[in-house]
């Protein structure tokens, strides 16, 4: 049976210290992890939608104060109108009452009368209407910055979640780098190289050889790439053909 051409494996290290390279592996898949929720929190995006809504809520609010404020004015220059109509008819049965109108002016003030009576009438009737409206318009004012006030709450329980998320994520982050700048100065330079580089690359450094399958990619190995695993000294560095990540033999391997 003829054996397979001895490989040249560019890159050596101990067994142990290829089996610690789990651990790192370990390590940076958490800090992965990490990376990758930071820039997908769930509650990034509803503070966006919330931020949305609480502007379109205080725009509702101030177009309902501008409509309320309109009526307001309304209602205060009608009150003047009516107060106008009063004062004209005080005035004229007081010119009445004194006796000093002649005949034929007092006929006329008595037609004027007649006419400023109707024209309180229907100022008065206005006036109700106006009330009503401006009535509503209060609540409408009322209802739209309760509405201002909700989503102001949801953005400040949203951001609080946010920073919750963010903290623990901090702190795991905090621990997995202290874990990293213990671990890595064990590993000679050529290895965290050959390591780095793959994981940059796709994402996994290292992975487990198990059963024939690597730990890394999860891809069965082939027959002709798992007789040149056995036939590598233990001090070779071996990588998977499909995905680059160092394949770490232990006990396990089952090779
Ligand atoms: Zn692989």
């Amino acid at each position: 049976m003829e054996r397979p051409s001895e490989r040249e494996y560019e890159v050596k290290a101990d067994p142990s210290l290829q089996r610690e390279l789990l651990d790192l592996a370990e390590v940076d898949a958490e800090l992965s992890r990490v990376a990758h929720r930071r820039r997908n929190l769930p509650e990034l995006a509803e503070i966006e939608g919330i931020e949305k809504t609480l502007q379109d809520k205080r725009d509702a609010l101030v177009t309902a104060q501008t409509s309320a404020s309109d009526l307001e004015r309304e209602v205060t220059r009608q009150e003047r109108e009516v107060e106008s109509v009063r004062a004209r008819a005080d005035r004229d049965r007081k010119l009445m009452e004194s006796g000093s109108a002649a005949a034929k002016q007092l006929t006329e003030l008595e037609h004027e009368l007649e006419t400023l009576a109707r024209r309180q009438q229907v100022l008065e009737d206005d006036q109700l209407e106006l009330m009503e409206r401006r009535e509503a318009a209060d609540i409408e004012v009322q209802r739209a910055a309760a509405e201002v006030d909700k989503a102001q709450q949801d953005l400040e329980d949203a951001v609080t979640r946010r920073d919750e998320v963010l903290a623990d994520l901090d702190a795991t982050q905090a621990r997995r780098d202290a874990d990293r700048a213990a671990l890595a100065p064990k590993f000679p330079e050529a290895l965290l190289k050959a390591y780095d580089r793959v994981r940059e690359q796709r994402g996994i450094g290292a992975g487990l050889l198990r059963s024939r399958q690597c730990g890394a990619c999860k891809l069965e190995l082939d027959r002709s790439q798992l007789s040149e695993i056995k036939n590598a000294a233990d001090d070779d560095v071996i990588t998977c053909e499909n995905c680059g990540a160092i394949l770490v033999r232990t006990g396990e391997s089952g090779l």
